[in-house]
């Protein structure tokens, strides 16, 4: 198994024992693609969503925050193309009875196309050492410059395909690369055929004759239908934005990789509404401002990469995501989208309502076009886990050590302090508590029951069981000169 592999699996083990992530249902063999959230997972999911809020309706005067429903009139579902095309393209493998997505397959193999490449890299700059240059080689070598064109055949054939929704073509694709099923490995598959993804539920009783209602796939939609309320009760002028957080649901065909890919997660969305003909300024500039938000939690910049859409939804006029590097790969954490004036005009063809800006520098009316912004906040949160978690080799003198460590910002950590006394006695837990207090309600403290209770010393402590502590971001250690001297309790508040 490759190493990444058992990274990720030990990165899932971790969430669990240490109450940051569970299976649905567990008890009951569990619900597949659902999570819960433990103790300590809420309060880093809590503060993800803060980080996010914060950073998009108090940093931007132009930006303000709702909270629509989840249950929304169906026909939103029809005007918004959902109903139509809100599929994805599944394949089965008649011999393991395993269902795939079709562009899944086919992306996984043009990705080992840039596998091989980046091989050929790494062993040319072995063997060159220093006087490697890398973008010759890259530019010159036969090996790598074959497996780019191979690469970008495919790339261009499934393109195609996708724009086209061209189901057999995806499926001869598959055939003529010679993909094969992960698990039972052959080459058994059934037609692609589309598969839509919304849920869906009745609301009423079916007495009065029920509706049938959808579970929303995406939080915008609310956002869209609320663009009239919002821009009208808070007197808002073009450019500006609608910041969501809330749950989605789609019924995914692969549920697999953790919380990567749920059936029900959550959204931190927000559209940005523009005078059309200046959404692609716009597109750019909110495709720097998120890759800066990201880059500021300091996980490192080569982590990042932004990935252009080569098949743009029906909605867009350009697209991107912002991937990072988890233990399987480069993926997509946030996309960022120039949605035109499709989703306003949409509405207001089905509504019937006319929704609109008037410009009074232009002394003309229209429908603004719009930038999404979305991230998914479990994506986020799988990231910030997989980015903190860090093995440290303690070995000393032959004897092998090593510890976990969560590496998380402190803006993030789910305990943002533990105070601890050095010893039972002397009136040390006393002020110990003192400072807690201090610090309650500005911080979350925690002061562990294990290290109160019991007569340890300072570098236990210190070095270990402040790591049980999962994700701590600060210690205050109570020793007798924290009673001695004097101030003690202003100095503390001084460095809040
Ligand atoms: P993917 O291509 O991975 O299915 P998408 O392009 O359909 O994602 P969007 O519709 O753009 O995703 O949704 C915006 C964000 O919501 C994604 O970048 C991701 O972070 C999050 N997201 C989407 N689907 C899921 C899911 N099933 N589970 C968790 N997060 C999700």
């Amino acid at each position: 198994m490759a190493k990444q592999e058992d990274v990720f699996k030990t990165i899932v083990a971790h969430a669990k024992e240490y109450g940051f992530v569970f299976q649905s249902s567990e008890i009951y063999d569990g619900l597949s693609a659902v999570y819960d959230y433990g103790q300590n997972g809420v309060e880093l999911k809590n503060n993800i969503k803060r980080y996010w809020w914060e950073a998009m309706t108090m940093l931007n005067d132009n930006i303000v925050g709702i909270d629509s429903a989840i249950f929304m009139h169906p026909t939103i579902w029809k005007a918004s193309g959902h109903v139509d095309a809100f599929n994805d393209p599944l394949i089965d493998n008649k011999d393991s009875k395993k269902r795939y997505r079709a562009d899944v397959l086919i992306e996984d193999e043009i990705a080992k196309f840039d596998e091989k490449i980046n091989k050929e890299v790494t062993k040319a700059a072995k063997r060159f050492g220093d006087s490697f240059d890398e973008a010759m080689f890259r530019q010159t070598n036969p090996r790598v410059l074959e497996h780019v064109r191979k690469r970008d055949e495919l790339h261009t054939r499934f393109a195609e395909a996708m724009n086209a929704n061209d189901l057999n073509e995806l499926k001869q694709i598959i055939l003529d690369y010679e993909i094969v099923d992960p698990i039972s490995g052959t080459r058994n598959w059934t037609d692609v055929r589309q598969f839509n993804l919304m849920f869906k539920t009745e609301m009423g009783s079916t007495a009065d004759g029920a509706m049938e209602v959808y579970l929303r796939p995406e939080t915008a939609q609310g956002i869209f239908v609320n663009y009239l309320n919002v821009q009208k009760t808070g007197r808002m002028r073009i450019p500006f934005g609608i910041a969501q957080i809330g749950k989605a649901f789609r019924n995914e065909i692969v549920a697999r990789q953790f919380i990567f890919r749920m059936r029900e997660f959550e959204q931190m969305e927000m559209q940005f509404f523009v005078k059309p003909g200046t959404e692609l300024d716009w597109f750019k500039k909110w495709k720097e401002i998120r890759l800066k938000w990201h880059k500021a939690l300091g996980f490192g910049d080569a982590s990042y990469r932004y990935h252009d859409h080569d098949k743009l939804a029906h909605y867009a006029n350009a697209a991107t995501d912002i991937e990072f590097l988890m233990p399987f790969g480069f993926k997509e954490v946030e996309g960022i989208h120039s949605r035109t004036d499709f989703d306003l005009s949409q509405h207001q063809q089905y509504s019937g309502k006319k929704i609109q800006y008037f410009d009074t520098e232009l002394n003309e009316s229209y429908v603004p076009y719009v930038i999404e912004t979305s991230i998914g906040v479990d994506r986020m949160f799988l990231q910030i886990m997989s980015a903190a978690y860090c093995e440290e080799d303690l070995s000393k003198d032959g004897k092998q050590d090593s510890r976990v460590v969560l590496r998380l910002p402190a803006a993030l950590a789910p305990v943002k302090m533990a105070i601890m006394p050095l010893v039972k006695k002397d009136g040390l837990p006393e002020k110990a508590q003192e400072i807690m207090n201090l610090l309650k309600g500005l911080w979350a403290t925690g002061c562990t029951k294990k290290v109160t209770e019991g007569v340890l010393a300072a570098d236990f402590i210190w070095g270990e069981d402040l790591n049980k502590i999962p994700g701590l971001a600060e210690a205050v250690k109570v020793n007798l000169d924290s009673i001695q001297e004097k101030g003690m309790l202003e100095t503390v508040k001084g460095i809040l």
